[in-house]
C-alpha cells in the first residue's frame, strides 16, 4: 500500500539517474571512488550513493543507470512512454546534469555510430515501426517535427532556412509563444516539417545540429548553454473506428546544470548565467508544484516551462533524466545535480 501512496503522490512524474563512464580526460584522480551503487534488494536498480569529504549522501530513484548500461537498455525503459504519445499522451523526456555529463550521448548519442544511437533516434525508428503495424488496423498517423533552441530566454529556430540566427529584439516578437483551448502549442514563425520515415527525422536533425554549431563559433560553446527541444507532433485518424488521437513528444537536451558563479562574469556572460540558472529552477519548481499538486504552477516564468505548459500539467507524462559524471572532480556538480533531482522525484 506504502507504495501506491508514493506512486499517487508523483502523478505522472519519473526520474531515472544514468552515471556514465569514466572518460581518459576526466581528472587523474580516479582511484577515489566517488559513486557506488548499493546491492540490497530494495535498493538494486534504483539507488546511487555519493561520497563526498568522508561522507555518503544515498539517493533513490525509479531507475539507476550504471556505466555499463547501453543506449539499448536505457531506451527499453523509456519505450512504453515513446508509445504513450502514439496513445494520445502529452510527453516530456528532458536530460539533465553538468556539461560534460552525458546528456547529448543520452538523447542523440554518437553520430554515425548505429549501437550508441540515443533516445532521439531510437523513439522515432520504434514510432514508426509502429505506424506501419497499425496501418493494418486502419490507422492513419501524420506526424510533424519541430526543432528549437532557447538561448538567453531567446528563441532560434533550427530549421530555418534563414541562417543568420538573430537574438535581438525583433526575434522575440517573431517566436511569439501561443497555447489555445485544445492545448495545442503555436510559436509564432517556427518551421514544422512533415515526415514520413525515420530517415527523414535524421536528416533534420543533423541540419539542427549545423544550425546549432553556427552559434557556437559566435559564443563560446552555446550549446551547452542553452536547451535544445526536438518536438514531434501525433495525429492519427481511424475513420472505420470514427476515432482521432492527438500526441506531442518532447525530447529536451537542457543547458548544463553546472553552477555559474555570477561573481566575475560580467556583460553577455552573466546574462547567460542568469538565464540558465532562471530557466532550470523555474523547471524545477514546475515540476514540483506539479508533483505536489499544487494549485499555482509558475509556468511563465521561464520560456522553457511556458513553451512545454501543456505537455507538464494535465495527464501528461514527465521523465526527467539525470545524467551524472563519476569524475571525482565532479562530485559537487554531481550531487546537486542528485539533489534536484530528488527535489521532484
Ligand atoms: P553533455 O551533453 O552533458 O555535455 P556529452 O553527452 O557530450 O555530455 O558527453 C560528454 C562525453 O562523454 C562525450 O565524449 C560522450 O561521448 C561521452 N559519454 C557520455 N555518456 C557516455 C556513455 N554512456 N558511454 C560512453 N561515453 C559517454
Ligand atoms: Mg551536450
Amino acid at each position: 500500500k506504502m507504495h501506491n501512496t508514493i506512486l499517487e503522490l508523483k502523478g505522472n512524474i519519473r526520474v531515472f539517474c544514468r552515471v556514465r563512464p569514466l572518460l581518459l580526460d576526466d581528472s587523474a584522480d580516479n582511484e577515489t571512488k566517488t559513486i557506488s551503487f548499493p546491492t540490497t534488494i530494495e535498493a538494486i536498480g534504483r539507488g546511487i550513493e555519493v561520497v563526498q569529504h568522508g561522507q555518503s549522501h544515498p539517493f533513490m530513484f525509479d531507475k539507476v543507470f550504471t556505466p555499463h548500461a547501453s543506449q539499448e537498455e536505457v531506451f527499453v525503459e523509456i519505450s512504453q512512454l515513446v508509445q504513450s504519445a502514439l496513445d494520445g499522451y502529452k510527453v516530456c523526456i528532458f536530460a539533465y546534469g553538468q556539461t560534460g555529463s552525458g546528456k547529448t550521448h543520452t538523447m542523440m548519442g554518437t553520430p554515425g555510430s548505429d549501437d550508441d544511437k540515443g533516445l532521439i533516434p531510437r523513439s522515432l525508428e520504434q514510432i514508426f515501426e509502429v505506424r506501419q503495424k497499425l496501418k493494418d488496423q486502419g490507422w492513419k498517423y501524420e506526424l510533424q517535427v519541430s526543432m528549437l533552441e532557447i538561448y538567453n530566454e531567446t528563441i532560434r529556430d533550427l530549421l530555418s532556412s534563414n541562417k543568420s540566427g538573430s537574438t535581438d529584439s525583433a526575434n522575440k516578437q517573431q517566436y511569439a509563444i501561443k497555447h489555445d483551448s485544445n492545448g495545442n502549442t503555436h510559436v509564432s514563425d517556427l518551421t514544422i516539417v512533415d515526415v514520413r520515415s525515420s530517415k527523414e527525422v535524421s536528416f533534420l536533425l543533423n541540419r539542427a545540429a549545423q544550425s546549432r554549431s553556427v552559434g557556437k563559433t559566435q559564443s563560446n560553446e552555446q550549446s551547452s548553454r542553452s536547451h535544445f527541444v526536438f518536438t514531434l507532433r501525433i495525429s492519427g485518424v481511424n475513420e472505420a473506428m470514427e476515432q482521432q488521437v492527438h500526441g506531442v513528444l518532447n525530447l529536451i537536451d537542457l543547458a548544463g546544470s553546472e553552477r555559474l558563479s555570477k561573481s566575475g562574469s560580467t556583460g553577455d556572460r552573466l546574462k547567460e548565467t542568469q538565464a540558465i540558472n532562471k530557466s532550470l529552477s523555474s523547471l524545477s519548481d514546475v515540476i514540483f508544484a506539479l508533483a505536489k499538486k499544487e494549485e499555482h504552477v509558475p509556468f511563465r516564468n521561464s520560456k522553457l516551462t511556458y513553451l512545454l505548459q501543456p505537455c507538464l500539467g494535465g495527464d501528461s507524462k514527465t521523465l526527467m533524466v539525470v545524467n551524472v559524471s563519476p569524475s571525482p572532480s565532479s562530485v559537487n556538480e554531481s550531487l546537486c545535480s542528485l539533489r534536484f533531482a530528488a527535489r521532484v522525484n
